[in-house]
């Protein structure tokens, strides 16, 4: 294929894509068609990265485990196809079993799966994986699929906008417990292909490959004890019995001789050490959450509660009993724990937002804007945020500052029920005819 613009029409529809062209694949070393430059795959992570790494309560204040990580993602992505790509590599705090990767090299474990990992060669694989998303430039072809979905189901989308939860649904403002908005969600090509490049450079960068089958054993075996803390794990990353098969075969055959290397496992046990001291808090954050998503708000706050008498000062635990308590429709008692969360980890936004819902709960829209505006500050971009700012001013009788608010969001959001509240509100007040 030629390096130029072309038009794809979709037949029938009359919608047009334009295509940017191709690119080389750097891994196969054939021309592909990518929708995507690489300057537009690190735009793309640095403005969404933040977003998915503050919604998993931040990255880990542990700077040893951070190092830890960073220095064995360094060493394998140095390994890798595009070994230029500005990679980082962070622990995050949140408590379900996962890893991904965004299009520029911003690459994150959750302290969950850091729990259950046994080691430092499983971390390789870990990372070796989501370095082969990152190589195989997988978020770039789900992209690419997904704005054809998206033109495709444009038409249908109009329909459904009526029929989506009215603005005022609280769950949606403590946000989705599930999560996971941002994260792209691959093929079992896509799998297969990442798994065999992470297996390639965990090789090359000196860790036992034997690791990307323990990783794949110790994941199908929590899937049994713990399936809700792997279910997002699953849908981004699916899992099969061939994955297995594949790996075992490879480790076999192509790396045999790697195989013979010793698994890292005291080195893992010795940098995990601070993390493996909360793991009973986390375990009973883990039963929290899960007893949340089902509505069962007592038996989460139990849980809750013996997380916090096990580690007071844990950011992700003090976060996860506001939500609680604000579900409760308890925003008084939710506050103390959001105060106690920001003063532990002052840069991270989350808690600032559930602040400022607390505040709106309590009908205080003067107080929910200084909460909205402090979160802006620290992560700018949420077009969520800014939906809540104007909502908080008009609650406040401020109709042009509301109204700049609400067309700053419709600008990044048309669809769903704040942008219907928007758009009707801006009708309403003569802004749009
Ligand atoms: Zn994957």
């Amino acid at each position: 294929m030629n390096r130029r613009n072309f038009i794809w029409t979709l037949p029938g529809l009359g919608a047009s894509i334009w295509l940017t062209g191709c690119a080389t694949d750097p891994v196969t070393g054939k021309k592909s068609l990518v929708m995507m430059s690489k300057d537009q795959e690190v735009a793309l992570d640095r403005q969404h990265s933040p977003h998915q790494f503050s919604e998993d309560y931040g990255i880990s204040q542990d700077a040893g485990l951070n190092r830890y990580v960073a220095d064995l993602g360094g060493r394998l992505a140095g390994q890798s196809h595009r070994p230029d790509m500005p990679y980082r590599f962070h622990a995050v705090n949140a408590n379900y079993v996962n890893a991904y990767a965004f299009p520029g090299g911003s690459i994150a474990t959750t302290r969950g799966i850091m729990l259950e990992m046994q080691s430092e060669d499983e971390l390789a694989a870990l990372l070796g994986h989501e370095i082969g998303h990152v190589n195989g430039r997988h978020y770039a072809e789900r992209h690419a699929k997904s704005t054809l979905i998206g033109v495709l189901a444009a038409t249908a989308g109009a329909a459904a906008a009526s029929k989506r939860p009215q603005y005022g649904e609280l769950a949606q403002l403590i946000g989705n417990l599930g999560g996971g908005a941002l994260l792209a969600h691959y093929s079992r090509d896509n799998e297969r292909e990442a798994d065999a490049l992470g297996m390639e450079y965990m090789a090359r960068g000196g860790a036992n490959p034997a690791g990307m089958v323990d990783l794949m054993n110790m994941l199908n075996s929590q899937s049994r004890e713990k399936p809700g803390a792997l279910e997002l794990m699953f849908s981004t990353h699916p899992m099969s019995s061939e994955r297995l098969a594949n790996s075992q075969r490879a480790l076999q055959s192509k790396y045999a001789d790697a195989a013979k290397r010793p698994r890292q496992r005291e080195r893992y046990m010795d940098n995990t050490s601070r993390l493996r001291a909360l793991k009973p808090a986390i375990d009973a954050q883990q039963k929290g959450e899960a007893e949340l998503n089902r509505k069962n708000f007592n038996e989460a706050e139990g849980h809750l509660r013996r997380a916090l008498t096990q580690a007071p000062d844990d950011y992700t635990g003090l976060v996860l009993m506001a939500k609680t308590q604000m579900a409760m429709k308890r925003p008084n008692e939710a506050q103390p724990y959001l105060a106690r969360a920001k003063a532990i980890y002052p840069t991270e936004a989350q808690a600032s937002h559930l602040t400022g819902v607390t505040h709106l709960q309590l009908r205080q829209p003067d107080r929910a804007l200084a909460a909205f505006s402090e979160y802006d500050q620290l992560l700018p971009g949420n077009p969520d945020t800014i939906f809540l700012k104007g909502y908080s001013r008009e609650q406040m009788r401020d109709r042009k500052g509301a109204a700049q608010e609400y067309y700053r969001y419709l600008q990044m959001t048309k669809q769903g029920g704040q942008a219907q509240h928007a758009y009707s509100r801006l009708q309403g007040w003569g802004y749009v005819k």
